[in-house]
């Protein structure tokens, strides 16, 4: 149900918009927000106390990986503002917190982020250089953040800082931020290769000053929350990489079947169609490692090795996929009129945000050494 009622609402809705933002570069008209609220989009796990639609994990992959099947941009947008903002406020928020941003947030009025980025620290977070200093009932936040997803249109971000750069990642602390706040302030937004429809932005702390009580968890706890909310974020990248791959596996079939060279459809070159099924079996797996991480998730176990893992896959494939999907296509894969071209460059950042496939590897590989050998 979850997934037809999504699917009706891409195809009907985001369809049409999803060229014009990559083309433009530009984010989705206010009116298509406002109705992805009232489908619950902006609360997919939020309890309906807070006008959610309080979703498991595995409900809310299901949704990520149909917009994006449709919209990578548009996806992106709406896993970050569920995953990464909005259920670490869920799960770590104190009840006042919760009260104060949960509902705006949940139903699209307010769209939220989380940045941690910086120019000088991306894989390694814990080096971060931004700071915030101890004044009476506030903290004054400076510093930059690059590549904050939601950036341009966001209203609140969870926003990484260090209270002791001795301290490396004990002394990283969350802080919820507005930007309605005085000295907070948008840099460039970024003119990207794919995922065009997103106002991927540089963010400015110029004496922000962040009340004490916008902490989010203790200034000690900064990091180990980042780290879990990555945990949760991974999975929607990775449903989202499988709706980018899953659509340019479709799009390649359809075209295989149709396309005729040598007095036949090209599909049924057998040089094709083990393309094709290719493309399939590794989407299955992708989707059922996705589905296992969620389901742990939802049952409160470790999950941690089994989210990298999905995120992994899922982003190989989809990249894969795409481009196998062009070389179908041909020529024709190669120009604008079609949006292959455009899924291969949105497929290609799942490798890299919310972790790289690097990364993942060397949390798998932890996990591994944890288990079968001594460090
Ligand atoms: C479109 C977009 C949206 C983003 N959204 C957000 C956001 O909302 N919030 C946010 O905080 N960040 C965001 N990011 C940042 C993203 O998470 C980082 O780009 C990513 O974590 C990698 O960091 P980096 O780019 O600095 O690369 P680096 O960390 O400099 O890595 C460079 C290369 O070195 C490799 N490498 C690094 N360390 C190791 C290691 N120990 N072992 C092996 N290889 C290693 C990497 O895998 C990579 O190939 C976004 C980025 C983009 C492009």
């Amino acid at each position: 149900m979850i997934q037809k009622n999504i699917r009706r609402f891409a195809s009907e809705v985001l369809e049409e918009w999803a060229n014009v933002l990559d083309r433009d570069s530009k984010p989705l008209p206010p009116h298509v927000v406002r109705e992805m609220g009232r489908l619950n989009i902006w609360g997919i796990q939020a309890p309906a106390q807070y006008g959610g639609a309080g979703l498991d994990t595995v409900g809310y992959s299901i949704v990520i990986e149909e917009i994006s099947r449709v919209s990578a941009a548009v996806g992106l947008g709406v896993s970050v503002h569920n995953s990464v903002c909005l259920a670490p406020l869920l799960k770590f928020g104190t009840p006042e917190q919760v009260e104060r941003f949960v509902p705006d947030l949940a139903s699209g009025k307010k769209i939220g982020g989380f940045t941690v980025t910086e120019p000088q620290a991306g894989s390694d977070a814990a080096s971060i250089q931004s700071t915030a200093v101890s004044d009476g009932d506030h903290y004054i936040l400076n510093g930059q953040k690059t590549f904050v997803t939601n950036g341009g249109i966001g209203d609140v971000f969870l926003t990484a800082a260090t209270v002791d750069t001795r301290k490396k990642a004990k002394g990283l602390a969350l802080f919820i931020v507005e930007k309605s706040m005085d000295g907070f302030e948008v840099g460039k937004i970024e003119d990207m290769m794919g995922m065009r429809g997103n106002m991927v932005s540089e963010l400015f702390f110029n004496n922000v000053r962040v009340p004490r009580e916008n902490v989010l968890g203790s200034t000690e706890d900064g990091f180990r929350i980042s780290m879990q909310t990555l945990d949760m974020g991974r999975i929607g990248i990775a449903a989202q990489a499988l709706g980018i791959g899953t659509a340019a596996f479709e799009a390649a079939a359809r075209y295989a079947m149709e396309r005729k060279q040598f007095d036949r459809p090209v599909g049924t070159f057998q040089a094709v169609s083990f393309k094709l099924a290719d493309m399939k079996t590794h989407l299955d797996a992708a989707r059922l490692l996705i589905y296992r991480a969620a389901n742990l998730k939802d049952r409160s176990l470790p999950y941690s090795a089994e989210s990298a893992m999905c995120k992994l896959y899922a982003s190989t494939t989809a990249m894969q996929a795409c481009m196998e999907a062009l070389q179908i296509f041909g020529g024709y894969g190669y120009v604008k009129d079609l949006p292959v071209e455009r899924f291969f460059r949105d497929a290609k950042i799942t490798e890299i945000y919310e972790g790289t496939s690097e990364i993942m590897k060397i949390i798998i590989g932890n996990e591994i050494i944890k288990q079968f050998g001594r460090l």
